[in-house]
């Protein structure tokens, strides 16, 4: 392994794409051996009201711990994922632990929360995508009301018809549906009024700018009164300061999700707080919890 490392260090250009190919095929393989063993779990990150900080929802994030690698990013394992095939099993495996974690987190609470799901194009736009969802909603008894499936903009442009079939589909029994890392790229502005969106999630890009440029807080103003006329309701992502989620509260934005309020974690922390935890409870839990 440290030959190898030394060897990849000294390497330039086209052969070191044949080596990143070649750790791909690692990862691959580990991946798919990860993902029949159970491996891949979901994490999950607080989304807040930011008027007085209760939990409303969780948003599950994948995370895979390799054995020998440490924690690989989802940025580098998702792509993979997408390109292999693997994201069909991978997506039902994050699916399937998000629902039975966020089920057992409303019966010990006894309070309801949404749980939001990130789904990639090639995912949804797969047959029997929607079946498949619900037999694990069946399986896990998640209601389908409080799930959100978060798919990114590009993929509404409107050259996908298979894509806005199958989330009108979903949304026909329950299901919602969010936009997730809006305000990056070219945002579907124009096309907001016919999207088939229940959630906007502001981009931590858009966000970062907020409090030191006030055309960008205009801008959030705005987007926040159309969405709310447009009856699409916000979640702001990436909010890491205080003076971000005052200036949120204060425009009257929904939902705030970010490190400001809490990070990504284990399920099992959330449960072994027991029926006790409380909003409070959760906030310290996921303040401290380790960066991945
Ligand atoms: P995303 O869906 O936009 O998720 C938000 C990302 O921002 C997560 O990164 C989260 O940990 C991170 N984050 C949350 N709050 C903050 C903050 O205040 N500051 C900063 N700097 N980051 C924050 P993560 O978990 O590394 O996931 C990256 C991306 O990978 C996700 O972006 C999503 O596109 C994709 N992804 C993750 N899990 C899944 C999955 O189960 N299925 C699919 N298809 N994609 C997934
Ligand atoms: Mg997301
Ligand atoms: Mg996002
Ligand atoms: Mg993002």
């Amino acid at each position: 392994r440290a030959d190898r490392a030394l060897y990849t260090a000294k390497l330039t250009g086209r052969d070191r794409c044949v080596l990143d190919d070649l750790d791909n095929v690692d990862l691959t393989r580990d991946l798919a051996r990860a993902l029949a063993a159970g491996e891949v779990r979901a994490w999950l990150q607080p989304i807040v009201s930011p008027q007085d900080g209760s939990v409303s929802g969780w948003e599950a994030l994948a995370r895979w711990e390799h054995p020998t690698r440490g924690p690989v990013p989802p940025n580098r394992f998702i792509p993979l994922a997408e390109s292999t095939g693997l994201i069909h099993e991978l997506g039902s495996a994050i699916l399937a632990d998000a629902c039975r974690a966020a089920n057992q987190i409303r019966l010990a609470w006894r309070r309801e929360f949404l749980l939001t799901v990130n789904v990639s194009g090639r995912q949804l736009t797969a047959p029997g995508y929607a079946e498949g969802l619900f037999e694990i909603l069946r399986e896990t008894g998640f209601p389908a009301d409080l799930l959100v499936v978060e798919v990114t903009e590009s993929l509404l442009d409107g050259t996908s018809l298979e894509a806005l079939r199958a989330l009108e589909a979903l949304r026909r029994r329950g299901v919602c549906v969010a936009i997730d890392d809006f305000g990056t790229g070219y945002s579907a502005f124009s096309r907001l009024d016919v999207l088939p969106a229940d959630y906007l999630k502001l981009d931590q890009e858009f966000i970062a700018g907020i409090t030191t440029s006030p055309r960008r807080a205009a801008m959030l103003q705005a987007l926040l009164q159309l969405a709310h006329a447009l009856g699409i309701a916000v979640i702001a992502e990436g909010v890491e300061t205080r003076e971000q989620g005052d200036m949120l509260a204060g425009f009257g934005c929904p939902l705030v999700q970010g490190y400001h309020f809490g990070r990504p974690v284990d399920p099992a922390d959330v449960l072994d707080q027991g029926p006790k935890a409380s909003d409070a409870s959760v906030q310290a839990l996921t303040l401290a919890a380790a960066r991945w």
